[in-house]
């Protein structure tokens, strides 16, 4: 298969998930939109890193790239019709994060197995129920590339970081094996995996959960950046 361009609102978080892969550190990017569009904070993950701009972490294995993107808010601020873009879904620690930061809607790129069930957190109700920003994700039909990409991005790490944990001849291996982490950026990285992002659709439960109002977005739509 082949592949267009990044679309807008994803161009900047695999950007800074394609700058945290190839730092070390789990390649993973977050950037918050306001409600025009606008760029408002962005991070990416700096775990095996370590030097991080000023409020940011770096070399700790907190450093998650949507904790370092809602760190740069102000204290104290609700932040209405903003949305966090994350190529991976979020964690229980990034999830919390958002909670804390007052950021309403999440949307992610990849499914992440390993944090099955943290969709249902909200059930317990509270706070926590009221709090819980609204999760999108996984990006499904034509986005369905980018969820495969960000999925594809952490099983090159994997491969480079955990060899143990990563079979020969996946699709991972045969991109290192093409030379992926010569691409200058996310974008060239992408087009050199297109043969790779082929697969039948995800099945997650968060894609029935999502709020039915809400279509799958592909971002802001009007002043995307
Ligand atoms: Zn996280």
């Amino acid at each position: 298969m082949t592949v267009g361009p990044l679309p807008a609102p994803w161009h900047l978080p695999f950007e800074l998930a394609w700058e945290a892969l190839r730092a070390g550190s789990r390649p993973v990017g977050a950037v918050l939109y306001g409600p025009e569009g606008n760029v408002v904070a962005s991070g990416r993950n700096r775990s095996r890193e370590p030097d991080a701009p000023p409020g940011q972490l770096a070399g700790t294995d907190l450093a998650h790239a949507e904790v370092n993107a809602l760190a740069q808010l102000p204290a104290g601020r609700h932040h209405p019709g903003h949305r966090l873009y994350t190529t991976v879904e979020p964690c229980l620690l990034c999830s919390s994060a958002l909670m804390h930061a007052h950021v309403p809607h999440v949307v992610f790129a990849a499914p992440d197995e390993r944090w099955r069930g943290v969709e249902r957190v909200p059930e317990v109700g509270g706070a926590i129920g009221a709090r819980w920003a609204q999760r999108e994700g996984p990006l499904t039909g034509p986005l369905r590339p980018l969820a495969r990409f960000g999925g594809l991005l952490m099983e090159v790490w994997e491969a480079l970081h955990q060899p143990e944990r990563v079979p020969p001849h996946t699709p991972a291996r045969r991109l290192l094996d093409a030379g992926l982490l010569d691409a200058p950026t996310a974008e060239a990285a992408y087009a050199l995996a297109a043969p790779e992002l082929a697969g039948p659709e995800p099945t997650h439960p968060e894609s029935v959960r999502t709020d039915p109002t809400h279509r799958q977005s592909a971002g802001p739509e009007s002043a995307a950046p």
